[in-house]
């Protein structure tokens, strides 16, 4: 068997039209949505991130502020920057780009976002509201592997989900979302005994561990769907996902590629949520 290839690509910039459409109409309504990122450093990584953020809003004729702060900028100043944007009515989402320097508290950062503009879904107020059940602001990774599940027409209520990270930007949040639609969710930790009986049991496995080729095709049930959010460079330079994609392929129903898969919804999702901030803004 070889799996059917889930395309991010494609299915991302459907997801961007549709999206589109509803920009427009609070356009027509003379309201331009606007995201605002705080990038603090010069770290090359979160400024690549940084600039495809930019370059998906211009996509949708959203407006876009970028604010760049000195790694060495203090707490103080990168607190007033986030209160500055929390004022401004052109903005509907703000995102601090993570990691921070090492002298700045991101928990503290977070927490004074507003949360009716926290697209990223990180400040405890929409995290509260994930567990409860409605976010209006579902993070945006776990977000967008819901939409790829949904467009590719794969089944959730009743099926076994198992997720194997739990961090609170992508495993814990991708498990709740998974939960409210119905699959019986197990989440896999670095302590799990025994992993690839709890892999090989899922019929949907989502890997969001960071380690390049971790789930091998013998610890994946015949006919599963597998979710692929690992980012990793291998030995070579080159960018993996967490799974070994060459022989779950042959294991698989269907497979997310590393990249092109994951990847491109999480900026979808961050515009989304960005229209859908301005919409609530202006309901
Ligand atoms: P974290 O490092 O925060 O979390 C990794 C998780 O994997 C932890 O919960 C850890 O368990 C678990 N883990 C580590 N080793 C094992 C193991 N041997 N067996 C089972 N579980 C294990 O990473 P993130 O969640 O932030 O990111 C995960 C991956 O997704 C990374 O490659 C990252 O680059 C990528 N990513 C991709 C995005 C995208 O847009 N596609 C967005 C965000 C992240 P424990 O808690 O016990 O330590």
């Amino acid at each position: 068997m070889t799996a059917q290839i889930i395309d991010g690509k494609t299915i991302a910039q459907q997801v961007r039209a549709e999206w589109k459409v509803r920009a427009d109409a609070l356009k027509a309504r003379g309201i331009i949505p606007g995201m605002a990122v705080i990038i603090v450093g010069n770290d090359p990584a979160s400024k690549v991130y940084v600039a495809n953020k930019v370059k998906a809003c211009a996509e949708l004729g959203l407006y876009s502020k970028h604010v760049e702060l000195a790694s060495d900028c203090t707490e103080a100043a990168l607190l007033a920057e986030v209160e500055s944007l929390n004022n401004d009515p052109a903005i509907h989402g703000i995102l601090v780009q993570l990691p921070l320097p090492k002298h700045l508290d991101a928990n503290k950062v977070i927490e004074a976002i507003n949360p009716d503009k926290d697209v990223d879904g990180f400040h405890q107020k929409n995290v509260g509201a994930l567990v409860t059940g409605e976010t209006p602001f579902p993070s945006c990774t776990p977000y967008g592997v819901m939409v790829l599940l949904e467009k590719t027409g794969i089944a959730i209520e009743g099926k076994h989900a198992v997720v194997v990270g739990r961090s609170n930007i992508v495993g814990k949040p991708m498990a709740l979302l998974l939960l409210h639609k119905n699959a019986t969710v197990t989440i896999c930790t670095s302590k799990t005994v025994d992993l690839a009986k709890h892999t090989r049991d899922a019929d949907i496995l989502v890997a969001a561990v960071g380690r390049a080729n971790f789930i091998t095709g013998d610890m994946v049930k015949a006919g599963a769907t597998v979710i692929d959010v690992g980012i990793n460079r291998n030995a070579e330079g080159k960018l993996v996902g967490d799974v070994d994609f060459a022989s779950v392929k042959e294991v698989a129903g269907y497979i997310t590629p590393v990249p092109g898969g994951v990847g491109p919804m999480t900026i979808t999702m961050l515009v989304a949520n960005t229209v859908r901030a301005a919409e609530r803004a202006n309901a």
